[in-house]
């Protein structure tokens, strides 16, 4: 039977409730044991897509199209789950069911009630994924306390009922916070929060301490007392400088073998040496390089937050650490891109959406391009190069993308649906993975290593096949192509070291024990750059 761990929050937001069920996953995974993770949010929007990303991080995008909450995005790369629709539900999206199924007059006549019918409802959804899976790891969103989670820790109170204490666990994340004034760490927060827990009926059997420094074992049999979880169940959950060392953590504190022996399951061989290793190339670069991502920030880099991880696996894969300097597109519609991107070794325009800051992006891949930068545009990062040959290579003064002039006369990109022949899909993005298949002898196909790759997407613009030929002479190289619509999917320059833009979101799927390949290969060219401009500036 498929076993159940719940993880929940208390005090506050923010302390990596995500990357701590990630953890989890990591240590169970190494003991073979086949695990997946799902997020419960509390909040009333029925999916994450129309979430602006700088009030709430990037939105992850899986396989089958699901535009979802970014914590998804820690459970592929700490594990190898590959996550879909169903493991992320939103309260919007279970309020979303209910109600259409009230009006198609379901329930017959009987009161729609949070419990049974919502719960109801959100214990399906756990039960979603479990069929394929030994255990299931849920996170439930929000902090313990929230008026809008309750129902979620109402229908995680049953599963016990239901279960029994064997197929169940809770786990419960917390801080413990240090006073410098006083130099003490303390613990009422802790206990304030598991008070609030066992007032509805949740006992805590693991207790989760975020802290800058390990716990003594006084503090937690201080723990331990008030909250009624056992001494060996209280674990610190140290602040680390890089995220992939809170499994090592927790391994250190033998988590994963208190969890197996809660779940009555039998512990196996732990293997974690590929892990560990991963972690000590991070902790032991040979060398740095800089990447300049031109973007649109509004201070918040969690809405690149993918991105940022695969470009330090493409650091881990090449053994160097990435430094990456967040420049502000629309600084560069005034300032010279010399200037500004002086310390690039390389330069990114990753996705985004709307008109600010354009010109600026424009710009940077026009100084990449003609100062033999490594060159790397993702999705509108793309678009943004496709319009800088077509203005300054095939002397299409006037081109753009309709996404950011609707009336230019030569329209590069323009809303995929207004193609001909697929208006039937449905939506008006293009989301989830979509194939494509490499041209010989290309960049692409070099980095790849084979012919056809899948890659997920999440955009309304295309490259207009009109202009293919046209850019083509000119030069441009067509690299990919989806062999179902012919839409182009990924372009490069031929006689420049490294210039690549594709229309699809390889950071989606970058793990730190698999880089992902365009990383790797991007980050590997640009420390050869750093290398030759050394060499260069040398000379002078
Ligand atoms: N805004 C562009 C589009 O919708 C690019 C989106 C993206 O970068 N993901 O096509």
């Amino acid at each position: 039977m498929t076993k159940f761990i719940f993880v929940t929050g208390g005090v506050l937001s923010a302390l990596g409730k995500g990357i701590a069920a990630a953890s989890i996953g990591t240590l169970l995974e190494s003991h073979g044991y086949k695990i997946t993770l799902q997020k419960f949010d509390p909040y009333l929007n029925v999916d994450p897509g129309t979430m602006n990303p700088f009030q709430h991080g990037e939105v992850y995008v899986t396989d089958d199209g699901a535009e979802t909450d970014l914590d998804l995005g820690h459970y592929e790369r700490f594990t190898s789950t590959r996550t879909s629709q169903e493991n992320n539900w939103t309260q919007g999206r279970i309020y979303e069911s209910i109600i259409k199924k009230e009006r198609k007059g379901v329930y017959l006549g009987k009161t729609v009630q949070v419990i049974p019918h919502v719960t109801d409802e959100i214990k399906n959804a756990f039960f979603s994924v479990a069929d394929k899976n030994d255990i299931v790891i849920v996170e439930i969103g929000g902090t313990v306390g929230d008026i809008e989670g309750a129902p979620f820790l109402e229908a995680i109170r049953q599963m016990r009922l239901s279960l029994g204490e064997k197929n169940t666990l809770f786990i419960h994340l917390t801080l413990v916070p240090y006073i410098k004034t006083s130099g003490e760490q303390k613990t009422k927060p802790t206990q304030h929060s598991v008070r609030e827990l066992r007032a509805i009926g949740i006992q805590p059997d693991i207790i989760l301490c975020r802290t800058d420094r390990f716990l003594k074992k006084e503090l937690k049999a201080k723990i331990s007392l008030f909250t009624n979880v056992p001494l060996d169940a209280v674990i610190t959950a140290k602040d680390v400088d890089n995220v992939y060392e809170i499994p090592l953590i927790f391994a250190q504190q033998d988590l994963d073998k208190i969890i197996l022996s809660k779940l009555d399951l039998p512990k196996k061989t732990r293997r974690l040496s590929q892990w560990k290793a991963m972690v000590d190339r991070i902790k032991n670069p040979k060398d740095t390089v800089n990447i300049s991502l031109v973007g649109k920030y509004a201070g918040l880099h969690d809405s690149y937050l993918s991105l940022k991880q695969a470009l330090d696996h493409g650091g881990i894969a090449n053994q160097l650490l990435v430094n990456i300097s967040w420049v502000e597109a629309e600084i560069l519609e005034k300032d010279d891109p010399k200037k500004i991107l002086a310390q690039a070794d390389g330069i990114l325009v990753p996705g985004g959406f709307g008109t600010r800051g354009i010109e600026g992006k424009i710009s940077a891949v026009r100084y990449a391009r003609e100062q033999n930068i490594p060159y790397f545009g993702i999705c509108l990062g793309m678009q943004c190069a496709a319009v800088e040959y077509a203005r300054n290579v095939a002397g299409l003064k006037k081109a753009n993308s309709t996404e950011f002039q609707a009336k230019t006369p030569h329209k590069i990109f323009f809303k995929w649906r207004e193609l001909k022949g697929i208006r039937d899909l449905g939506g008006t993005m293009r989301l989830g993975a979509y194939s494509c298949k490499l041209q010989k002898g290309s960049l692409a196909e070099r980095i790849y290593g084979k012919g056809t790759i899948h890659e997920r997407h999440r955009h309304r613009f295309e490259f207009n096949p009109e202009y293919e030929d046209i850019l083509k002479r000119s030069g441009l190289v067509i690299s990919g192509k989806n062999p179902d619509y012919g839409l182009v999917e990924i372009i490069e320059l031929k006689g420049h070291p490294w210039f690549l833009g594709c229309q699809f979101h390889p950071e989606f799927k970058s793990k730190p024990l698999q880089p992902h390949p365009i990383f790797k290969s991007f980050i590997g060219a640009c420390y050869e750059n750093r290398k030759k401009r050394h060499i260069d500036r040398r000379k002078i």
